[in-house]
Parts: C-alpha cells; structure tokens; sequence
C-alpha cells in the first residue's frame, strides 16, 4: 500500500517496494520511483537544504532521505544507485558550501542515533560506540560527565559525530584521531559492512582517507572512541593556558570543557543563536603546511613589513602557518565587507553570511583571499568546507 502526502508543496513518499515493482513495472512515472522495502523512510523531494547547514545558503536537493539505522543508509544506497542519483552524504551540514543549483541526486542523511559504553577496559581505556547521527557536542558532554579524558578540547565543535574523522577534526591541542578506536563504515564498492582500525584510515592534519583517496567510498555509520577515564584535561593551547593562568588547583575536564566553549563563543566559532557570526562553516581555509624553504621566504616578507610571522610547534620538514594570519595581513580584517557575505567580526578564518547571501558570493570572497595572499605571501590557502554540487 502506498500513501502519498502531500505537503506545503512537497512530495512526501512512502511505500512498500513489491508496490513501487508493479508500478515501475507498468510504466507508471507520475510520481518518483517508491523504494523501501521495510522501513518507514520517507523519500521526499526539492527540500531545501539551507536550513540544514550553518552557513544557510544554498540550493534544495532533488531528492532527501534520512537513515536512522544501518538498513536504511543501505536501502538509501540501493535507491541512489538503481536509479543513477549522485549521492550526498549529509551530516549536520557544518563544513559545506552547497551551490545555489542544490544537489542534483540524492541527499542521504545519516541520522544513526545512540551512545554506548562498552563493558569492561581495554588498556585502561573505556570504550564508546557512537552512532553517526549522534551530535558530536552531544558526544563529548557525556565523556566529560562520565570523567572520561580526550576529547574535552574539541567541546562545541558542530556537526555529527560520523563527520568527525572525515577532516580528522581538531581545536584547542587536540584532535579527533588520538581517540578514535576504529570506524565502522558502509563501503560504497561492494555494499559490505566493515570495521577500519585507526591506521586504516588515514589521519593527517585536516585529512583522513574519507576526504582524500577514499573520497564517496564509505558511508561512516558508527565511531568508536578510547577515552582515558578518570584522566587529565589537556591544556596545552595558548588560549586555554591564559584562561587558567594563576589558578592553583588543575582544571577537571568539566571547567576545560566550559573553557573551551566560553572561547570558541567569543571567536564566533560556537553555534549561538542569534549571532550572524557562527553562520560559517567555521575556518573556511586550512592552516597551510609548508616546507621550511617556504617558511624562510615567508619570515623575510614579513620582516620587510615589520611583521613577526606567529610560531607553531615545528613538524620535521615542515612548519605550519596560521591561515587567519595571512588573511588578517592580505587586507581582509576582521569585519570586512559590507554585503551578504564577509569576514566575521571575531575571527579572520570564518567567512560568514550576514544573511540572504549566495553560494557564488561566498566562492567570489573565498577566490579575492586566495589570489590577495598568494599575491603578497607567495602561500595558496586551501578551502577547508566541502564543496557541494558545484
Ligand atoms: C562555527 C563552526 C566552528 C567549527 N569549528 C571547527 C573546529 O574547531 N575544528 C574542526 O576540525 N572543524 C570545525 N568546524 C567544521 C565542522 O564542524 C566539522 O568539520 C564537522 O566535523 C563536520 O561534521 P558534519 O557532521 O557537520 O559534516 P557535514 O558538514 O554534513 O559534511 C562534511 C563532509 O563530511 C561528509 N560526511 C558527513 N557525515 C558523514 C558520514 N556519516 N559518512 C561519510 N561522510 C560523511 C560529508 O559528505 C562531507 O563531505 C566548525 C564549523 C563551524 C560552523
């Protein structure tokens, strides 16, 4: 049996697959392919899919499904590739720039819910298995609550937690591959469930094989995490050392957790409502990685401008810089721009949408910062949000 709602203009579909079979099977295209066989997923069609990201521009998906367990994201799958739909795979929209033509296929959400502590240690560490569609802020309260140390510094990062390995995410001295256990994942390829340990997949700085050579292959559907229980927080990061300076006591992981938070909020890099500046996909460029030539050069045009190029720890053959420095320094101050789109007034890397601007907009800042800093700092900044539909 098949119903059909109809609703503020959008198609809302469901129905049982032996159904969708006759009516395929008759010629019948008056209303999109009805797919799933089981559950109640609903297929729904031209949603737009601003609302679902934090920078709020974009274009509607042709079509949207939600897979709120590992059945579904597989019926999804089956869906987009019976019917030759490109695939999206959404999670809480954080770090995307959708184009303003949308996405021409499919749009599966992964909304796997569920946190569970495993029983028992392994290596002292305590185990948790978390579903993809869980938020990861969510996540990381109920660490901390259970006194369990190692991801404390990444505290109101958006998103979900099946978008956390992807760009291996990272803040405050810490990042998300010191603590994932291993991914279990839906390979795209032959449709088979699997488990990738750590060094399987891949982790740099911003990178992981789910968004370099494994791009579109797996669908993250669960995240295990090791965490220290009764452990120390992690206060490495300059910000955070200030935040603390002439305490006597350590902070817990519950104080740095609230430290983390109270910083990220005053750089607009905390989703608040009500503040233009988090409608960003957070740093919009990545601190470049250069080699230690690249550095030397860079030092000396900074001290022909009487500038001091901030430090970071050094890798062995290469040296970080800090992104939102080169911008700041290109002309692109914190504030800029006086239209849809500009520089958020708190943090140089954020690129915001002070409200109805286009993803064109966004592309036409994001190209004036690269060729500026390129022209006077010899550096390409690489963009950090996923690029969609483009
Ligand atoms: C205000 C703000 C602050 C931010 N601060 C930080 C920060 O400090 N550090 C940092 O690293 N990032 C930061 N980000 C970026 C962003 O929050 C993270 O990258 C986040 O992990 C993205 O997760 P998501 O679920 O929102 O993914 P989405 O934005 O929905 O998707 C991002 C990419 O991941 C893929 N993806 C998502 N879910 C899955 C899945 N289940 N399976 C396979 N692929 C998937 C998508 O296809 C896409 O390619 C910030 C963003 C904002 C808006």
């Amino acid at each position: 049996m098949s119903v059909l709602f109809l609703s503020l203009g959008v198609t809302l579909l469901y129905a049982e697959f032996a159904v969708a079979e006759r009516q395929v099977a008759r010629g019948r295209h008056d209303c999109p392919p009805c797919i799933f066989k089981s559950t109640p997923m609903l297929l729904r069609e031209n949603i737009p899919l601003a609302p679902l990201t934090t920078f709020r521009l974009g274009g509607p998906a042709r079509f949207f499904v939600e897979g709120r367990t590992v059945g579904e994201v597989q019926e999804a799958v089956a869906f987009s590739n019976s019917n030759n739909l490109p695939l999206f795979v959404l999670g809480g929209g954080s770090n995307l720039v959708v184009a303003d033509s949308g996405w021409p296929g499919l749009v599966l959400k992964v909304a796997i819910p569920g946190i569970e502590r495993r029983s028992g240690e392994i290596d002292g560490k305590a185990l948790f298995d978390v579903g993809a569609g869980e938020s990861w802020d969510r996540f990381v309260s109920h660490a901390v609550m259970a006194y369990c140390a190692g991801v404390e510094c990444l505290s109101g990062i958006p998103g979900s937690v099946g978008g956390t390995p992807v760009q291996n995410v990272g803040a405050y001295g810490q990042e998300v591959s010191e603590t994932i256990e291993s991914v279990e994942v839906l390979d795209r390829k032959d449709g088979q469930v699997r488990e990738l340990c750590r060094e399987a997949c891949g982790f740099t700085y911003r990178s992981s094989i789910f968004n370099t050579t494994e791009r579109g292959r797996f669908i993250i559907l669960r995240v295990a995490y090791a965490l220290t229980r009764g452990g120390a927080p992690r206060i490495r990061y300059a910000d955070l050392q200030r935040h603390f300076e002439g305490r006597e006591t350590l902070p817990n992981l519950a104080e740095t957790r609230e430290a983390v938070r109270h910083i990220r909020a005053l750089k607009g890099m905390l989703i608040v409502d009500g503040d233009p500046d988090c409608r960003s996909a957070g740093s919009f460029f990545k601190n470049p990685i250069i080699s230690r030539e690249q550095h030397e050069d860079l030092q000396k045009r900074a001290a022909a401008k009487g500038l001091t190029l901030p430090s970071y720890p050094a890798l062995e053959k290469s040296k970080k810089v800090s992104a939102a420095w080169l911008v700041e320094h290109s002309g692109f101050a914190r504030g800029y721009g006086d239209s849809h789109v500009g520089i958020s007034s708190k943090h140089a890397l954020a690129i915001v949408n002070r409200g109805g601007a286009t993803a064109d907009e966004v592309l036409a800042l994001k190209e004036q910062i690269q060729q500026r800093v390129e022209e006077i700092w010899g550096v390409q900044l690489e963009p950090e949000p996923v690029m969609v539909g483009f």
